[in-house]
């Protein structure tokens, strides 16, 4: 089992650039569900959710038997396909936010490097 997860794992890191297919995706459920799937796998991951029927129904699936067993044993009232919409409406803001965050701290790093080559022209025309 060990050897296995550690074979699927490099096979998955190896096409990390491709767009993610329906294997990934669902290696990728649980991770997801547990709000440990961030960046370029987590873009990939909504982007195949939105296009692919099967994988959409298995999220579901997947969401409901965890979910549901969980407030079954807790005698809640629920309405799981809403929260899950939510849960996934959420999750696009918290990457897109994340996308945000580092387009700024790229450009911030760029104007800070143009800063410094701008310095060292200048010291380097008084010398
Ligand atoms: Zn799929």
């Amino acid at each position: 089992m060990k050897a296995s997860d550690t074979g699927k794992k490099v096979r998955i890191r190896s096409r990390r650039n491709a767009p993610m297919d329906c294997k990934e995706f669902l290696h990728f459920i649980p991770n997801w569900l547990d709000g440990r799937l961030d960046g370029k796998r987590g873009v990939k991951f909504l982007e195949h959710m939105a296009t692919c029927k099967d994988c959409n129904e298995e999220l579901h699936i997947q969401y409901l038997v965890r979910e549901g067993t969980a407030r079954l044993e807790n005698g809640d009232n629920f309405n799981l396909d809403r929260e899950l919409s939510d849960k996934v409406a959420q999750y696009k803001k918290r990457l897109h936010r994340k996308h945000i965050e580092n387009v700024i701290i790229y450009w911030m790093e760029a104007i800070a490097a143009i800063a410094i080559v701008f310095i060292l022209v200048l010291v380097f025309v008084k010398m």
